[in-house]
């Protein structure tokens, strides 16, 4: 199988691995994914480790991504984080409106998609997380949620087609152990494929869209078999760096 797009598998290791154990999982990721030639493989630490994490991955094709970012550049926002701070560290990807972000910070679409342009203005690449709940489900509104949400940033997106990334994530999928199926990620991505579509062309055929919830090495073919599934955003399985590989595999045997 070839996949349209180079898959890319990106890790969100989310409030864990902080520190020294940060580095001692980056150089693990780098050594179980360094025979990966046909995969973007991204690491997502906390804040704190970003610049020891990419001190330890310089030189290998790992990358580094950072799970969040203040939309303004410098100034008076305690406890922020900006754009050029995460380049300056090593970062070079941002995850962007992760549902817990949205659902614990109140992170709203107006905010995510600041946040987009400001990470893309300044030179990194976003990963932008949109997904429904679980009782919007169970009510048939995932489609509508995941277009209104992609709605706020999509235009953005297309400013530097291919530079993003769109992550979607069910939340009920999210460290529940419950995957979405082949068919019912399939359903979702191909809509948002067929809304950059009407974007244009090109944003639609560079922009790699990753799966996300409970994806594990056992699920990880499946997911990525589906043609507009280019690649994942792991949490859980991210942490060891066995599981992170098992599922680089798959993306590398898919491409
Ligand atoms: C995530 O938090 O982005 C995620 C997909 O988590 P998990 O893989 O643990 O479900």
């Amino acid at each position: 199988m070839n996949k349209a797009r180079r898959p890319l598998i990106a890790g969100n290791w989310k409030m864990n691995h902080g520190g020294a154990n940060a580095c001692n999982l980056a150089s693990a990721v780098k050594r179980t994914t360094a025979e990966f030639d046909k995969v973007d493989v991204v690491v997502c630490p906390p804040f704190t480790a970003i610049a020891w994490v990419a001190e330890e991955l310089r030189g290998s094709a790992v990358q580094v991504g950072a799970q969040n970012v203040h939309p303004k550049d410098s100034g008076a926002f305690t406890g922020e984080v900006s754009a050029s701070m995460l380049l300056d560290a090593g970062a070079r990807w941002v995850i962007l409106g992760h549902s817990e972000r949205r659902a614990m910070f109140g992170e709203t679409d107006t905010l995510v998609a600041e946040k987009t342009r400001v990470a893309l203005d300044v030179g990194l690449r976003p990963i932008v997380c949109v997904g429904e709940l679980l009782e919007e489900r169970e009510k048939g509104q995932t489609l509508d949620v995941v277009k209104r949400q992609l709605n706020a940033f999509a235009s953005i997106l297309a400013d530097k087609p291919g530079v993003g990334a769109i992550a979607y994530e069910p939340v009920w999928a999210i460290g529940t152990g419950k995957t979405a199926g082949p068919a019912e990620a399939q359903e979702v991505h191909a809509m948002i494929r067929a809304r950059l579509r009407e974007i244009s062309a090109e944003v639609a055929e560079k922009t790699r869209i990753l799966y996300g919830g409970s994806m594990k090495a056992s699920n990880a073919e499946g997911l990525l078999a589906c043609e507009d599934v280019d690649g994942g955003l792991i949490g859980g399985a991210s942490l060891k760096a066995e599981d992170f590989a098992g599922i680089a595999l798959a993306g590398q045997k898919l491409a």
